[in-house]
């Protein structure tokens, strides 16, 4: 069973900063910039040629309400939406990376603290 799995089965912890029936967000453990988050859908599908269309559109609905909390939980200056297939994709289990990137970016911000100020701007909606 991949990771991402196993995450959804509760097997292995996540920053999860957000779930419903159909997907699961999460911060990546590896913060390549502040805030750097994965989407995945709960069901078990490899990548964008074995996804369904109505899960790949939900998970880019989800992916735009995602970016906003992120803009207001840390502000960042741009955004990048990514999403790897077959080469180059480490988990064979559909995820989308959403990546914040920064003019400036602190780089002694840790993946706790960072989790605590997007669940302190989740909370207050
Ligand atoms: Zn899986």
């Amino acid at each position: 069973m991949d990771i991402f799995c196993k995450i959804i089965n509760k097997e292995v912890n996540s920053y999860t900063i957000y779930e419903d029936d159909i997907v699961k967000v999460f911060l990546d453990v590896n913060q390549k910039h502040k805030g750097h988050t994965l989407i995945i859908p709960k069901k078990h599908y490899v990548n964008l040629f074995d996804i369904d269309t109505d899960t790949l559109n939900y998970i880019f609905k989800v992916a735009r309400n995602i970016a906003v909390l992120l803009k207001e939980a840390l502000n960042y200056d741009g955004i990048t939406l990514l999403q790897n297939n077959d080469y180059g994709q480490e988990v064979k289990h559909f995820h989308l990376h959403l990546i914040p990137t920064y003019e400036k970016e602190n780089e002694n911000s840790n993946i706790e603290e960072i989790y605590n100020i997007i669940k302190s701007k989740s909370s207050t909606r």
